[in-house]
């Protein structure tokens, strides 16, 4: 996973992100496979969780799964 989006994806699953920053992780994850697959998952989690809660919802438990995963998905180039 690249490096010098990892930030930008955790604040993405913040929910944090500015317009500006959220257009250029979309335009990233359209040419990176690699980035788009984990943005999938995590959208799949959030799925998962709104069908359970019956809302759309990121819980700390997932938020820290995917902040670990993150994590060890980087690849320094
Ligand atoms: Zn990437």
């Amino acid at each position: 996973m690249c490096k010098d989006v990892v930030e930008n994806i955790m604040d993405y699953i913040d929910k944090e992100l500015d317009m500006e920053t959220l257009r250029e992780l979309e335009k990233h994850t359209g040419e990176c496979p690699e980035c788009k697959a984990f943005v999938d998952t995590y959208r799949r989690m959030l799925d998962v969780t709104g069908k359970l809660k019956e809302r759309p919802s990121v819980t700390p438990e997932i938020r820290n799964r995917l902040k670990t995963l993150l994590k060890s998905k980087i690849d320094p180039c």
